[in-house]
């Protein structure tokens, strides 16, 4: 049963093969037999889950249907689910219990999705491993002594482990795409602002974006179609009438036009990484798309531009955690100074407090113009890059991380080294531009990602291409052994 994917269980469901309920039974005992093994939740919510899941049954009873009713999903901790704890992966907000629902986690459950448990994250989503998080690192199922990525390591690690098919995860710099290439999944990063932000915990406001992590891009389409569409709580949430994105998966892909940026292929590529990319491009041709060079000559900068506005966002954005507010407060504090001091020492890890000061200092009177304002005109540089190649194909294609998981611990001592990882996908962040990745093949038995992106509101040929290619492709069937 724990095999099935959200397709397949909306078929089951409504030729009444099984119920909501049992199903949801079967998968809190495997996460409680299995999860040990990878710490991929937070918090499990089974008396939630049971709840939703009989009401959901009994919404088929009463002739209701739909693609997630009565589905087992689990959300990344940092959407907010009223009165369940909401711990963005810190300490600082272990004790947090959301008085509201975020806008994604309402829309899904109106759908009558089932909410399993909150998932395991880096803390604040700042990370690449999953190794930041309060409540420890997670393990990619694939190899235990492997990161599953980052900062949505604990849906990605869920899903590939068949605990649930499918979960929510965002993506300010990569952690949608980047945690589905290190398990084998298919992740989809929507367009800026086609899914809303209201009560997702904030990290760097300008990047951060939520979608769906799943197996397949079929399950992306149907998670996405509950999470999209305009939402007057977030003020950059934009009013774009949502497509069927399941309608356009058929669609042929015979005179596809697919860009692939000479910058992709340079050193630190992984050879190996680069030999799977270029097969899946022969089997894109093979269905009929077209390849052409392109080139995107901001690429080098992106790093930078990012490591200065994604810190000098949260520096702004976490300064709400000041222990009067929200979550942790120290004990017996001196005076109103020692309060903020102590708290805020205690409640942040060692990462945050890094991305903190960094972006601090990139904001301050006399650093602002040399660091923040000079990030931001780069930005617009690679934005620039992108609608020029936008002119000349439908899509840009290329690996998703340069290297495949590496070992817990391996980055540790030098975050420099992580943010280096992030090459490939941050600058759609930095445009606003959708981007999926789904599975491409395996290195050492690790898996490997490739990354489509697209125009603007183009999730739908995103989705489209990647369920062609897995029409033909087995990667993404792989199970990791032992789940
Ligand atoms: N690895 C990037 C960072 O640490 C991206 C994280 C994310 O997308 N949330 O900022």
């Amino acid at each position: 049963m724990h095999q099935m994917t959200l397709a397949e269980i909306a078929r089951g469901l409504a030729d009444k093969k099984f119920s909501s309920e049992e199903l949801t039974k079967v998968l809190l005992a495997r996460i409680t037999q299995l999860d040990p093994q990878l710490n991929s939740f937070i918090s499990l919510t089974e008396e939630l889950a049971l709840e939703q899941a009989k009401a959901a049954d009994a919404r088929r009873a009463n002739g209701e249907s739909g693609a997630l009713l009565g589905a087992p999903i689990a959300h990344k901790d940092l959407f907010c689910t009223q009165g369940i704890r909401t711990s963005c992966g810190s300490k600082m907000l272990d004790n947090f219990k959301a008085p509201y629902d975020a806008t994604v986690v309402a829309k899904l459950a109106a759908a009558g999705a089932v909410t399993l448990g909150k998932t395991n994250m880096d803390e604040f989503a700042m990370g690449s491993a999953n190794e930041s998080s309060w409540y420890g690192a997670v393990k990619n199922p694939w190899n235990l002594e492997h990161v599953p990525g980052g900062s949505s390591g604990g849906s990605a690690a869920a899903v590939a482990a068949r605990l649930l098919p499918a979960a929510t995860a965002t993506d300010t710099g990569g952690s949608i795409r980047q945690p589905a290439a290190f398990t084998n999944l298919t992740g989809l990063k929507p367009t800026y602002g086609r899914v809303s932000r209201w009560g997702m915990i904030a990290y760097a406001s300008s990047l951060d974006q939520g979608g769906p992590l799943a197996r397949t891009a079929e399950d992306c389409a149907i998670l996405l179609q509950g999470m999209a569409g305009f939402d007057q709580n977030d003020s950059t949430s934009i009013d774009e009438p949502v497509p069927d994105y399941s309608a356009s998966l058929g669609d042929s892909l015979q005179g596809l036009r697919i860009g692939v940026p000479k910058e992709y292929f340079s050193a630190g590529l992984d050879t190996r990484i680069a030999e799977l990319i270029q097969n899946s491009i022969k089997e894109l041709q093979k269905l009929g798309a077209v390849i052409k060079e392109i080139s995107l000559p901001n690429m080098q900068h992106a790093i930078p531009a990012y490591y200065v506005i994604a810190p000098a966002e949260a520096s702004s954005n976490l300064s709400r955690f000041d222990g009067v507010r929200f979550g942790h407060r120290c004990e017996q504090p001196k005076d109103l100074i020692d309060l903020y001091k102590r708290s805020r020492g205690e409640g942040f890890g060692p990462e945050v407090q890094r991305r903190i000061m960094v972006g601090a200092y990139a904001l301050s009177a006399g650093y602002y113009d040399a660091y923040y304002l000079k990030a931001q005109k780069i930005r617009r540089l690679v934005k620039n890059d992108f609608m020029a190649a936008f002119n000349e194909v439908d899509i840009i294609l290329g690996p998703t991380t340069p290297n495949p998981a590496w070992k817990l611990g391996a980055k540790n001592s030098d975050p420099v080294a992580a943010y280096l990882e992030d090459v490939y996908t941050i600058t759609a962040n930095l445009a606003g531009l959708p981007g999926l990745s789904m599975p491409a093949g395996f290195v050492d038995g690790l898996p490997v990602g490739v990354q489509l992106l697209a125009p603007y509101f183009q999730e739908g040929r995103l989705l489209n291409v990647a369920h062609q290619y897995q029409l033909n492709t087995d990667w993404h069937t792989r199970t990791p052994t032992g789940f």
